[in-house]
C-alpha cells in the first residue's frame, strides 16, 4: 500500500513554524523551536481572525528571533479567502 503523497499536503500556506492545540474557548500556538506560545484569547477578534492574528504574531516570532537573516514577513498571510 503505497504512503499518499497526499498526506504531505497540508494548508497551502507555505511553512509554519508553530503547532496548534486546542484548548478550552481557544487555541495555542506553540512555537517549534522554543517555548514561546501565544493563544487566540491574546487577540482581539474585532480586529480580525483570531487565528490569523496568532498565526501571523509566531511567524513573526520565529522570523525575528530564529531566522533574523531574513526578516520577512510575507504580506500574503490571510490570504486563504478573506470573507
Ligand atoms: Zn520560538
Amino acid at each position: 500500500m503505497p504512503v499518499s503523497a497526499a498526506a504531505r499536503k497540508d494548508y497551502n500556506e507555505g511553512v509554519r513554524y508553530y503547532t496548534t492545540k486546542s484548548m478550552n474557548g481557544g487555541t495555542t500556538f506553540k512555537c517549534a523551536l522554543c517555548e514561546h506560545t501565544v493563544t487566540t484569547l491574546d487577540f482581539n477578534s474585532l480586529e480580525g481572525n483570531r487565528r490569523t492574528q496568532a498565526a501571523t504574531a509566531m511567524n513573526r516570532h520565529a522570523a525575528v528571533l530564529h531566522f533574523p537573516a531574513r526578516t520577512v514577513v510575507p504580506a500574503k498571510l490571510g490570504g486563504r479567502g478573506a470573507l
